[in-house]
């Protein structure tokens, strides 16, 4: 079963297509809520389709226009298995006050995912340091999502625990296949960040791309595709779900 650790399938760009697009291959997808209408939509899909899981959380490039969907957002939480997505954008958000409020914010996240014993699948462009500075402060598992540090930001990641995920933009990303190369499977995840970072530019990823991150990951490593999907569940099932086993596997 191929693994899709982070996706937006609630939004518009599926709403054609979404049965399909859900079981095109055999995945598992973890939705991630962005703002609080998201969120909602994420425990829908959760409730609709046995091979999605909900993730709830608060995207950093909200902080200035959906400030006031944060609490909602905290509270529903204790409704889903996976916290996401949060994290820091210094890409988008320059402001210095608006990056502490982010701060702010992930941190208000990352202690409900450690009272909740939850998984954490963060988002961070641009603000490795203060996230690497953040994360040792709480007891949680995570996975940095999209991951486009450097190698040595990756180890730094590995030693605090993490996991780093890797979307199909791999294919024609050099920088992310060099650090794939370097870092060993036990600590990757696979994800597509679908609608968006897909095999080409510009056109609308899907959750069963993910076949093209194994494919290029197997390459990379030179392991068979089968060992690929096989490690990757298992560090799904035991880094990510973890004890958080309220809901089975679906298999
Ligand atoms: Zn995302």
């Amino acid at each position: 079963m191929y693994i899709d650790a982070h996706a937006h399938i609630d939004v518009k760009e599926f709403d054609q297509d979404r049965d399909v697009v859900v079981n095109e291959c055999k995945i598992l997808i973890v939705n991630a809520g962005v703002d609080l209408n998201s969120n909602l939509r994420s425990l829908e899909l959760e409730r609709k389709y046995r091979n999605v899981i909900a993730a709830i959380g608060f995207h950093p490039e909200f902080i200035k226009d959906k400030e006031q969907e944060i609490l909602k957002s905290l509270e529903l939480t204790e409704r889903a298995r996976i916290i996401s997505e949060i994290g820091l954008d210094y890409y988008w958000i320059k402001e210095e006050e608006l990056r502490k409020k982010q701060l702010n914010v992930l941190e208000l996240f990352l202690q409900k995912a450690e009272r909740e014993n939850k998984t954490a699948i963060i988002h961070v462009r641009g603000g490795m340091k203060d996230l690497l500075s953040t994360l040792p402060s709480y007891k949680v598992r995570f996975v940095i999502h999209a991951f486009e540090g450097s190698v040595k930001d990756a180890k730094k990641i590995i030693d605090l625990g993490g996991l780093i995920s890797f979307p199909p933009v791999l294919v024609r990303d050099k920088y992310r296949q060099e650090v794939v190369k370097q870092v060993e499977l036990d600590y990757l995840m696979t994800e597509t960040d679908s609608p968006f970072l897909g095999p080409e530019k510009n056109t609308r990823n899907k959750p069963c791309n993910v076949a093209l991150t194994v494919k290029k990951i197997s390459e990379l490593k030179n392991v068979e595709e089968n060992e690929v999907i096989e490690k990757i569940t298992k560090n799904f099932k035991e880094k990510i779900l973890a004890s958080n086993d309220r809901i089975p596997f679906p298999q």
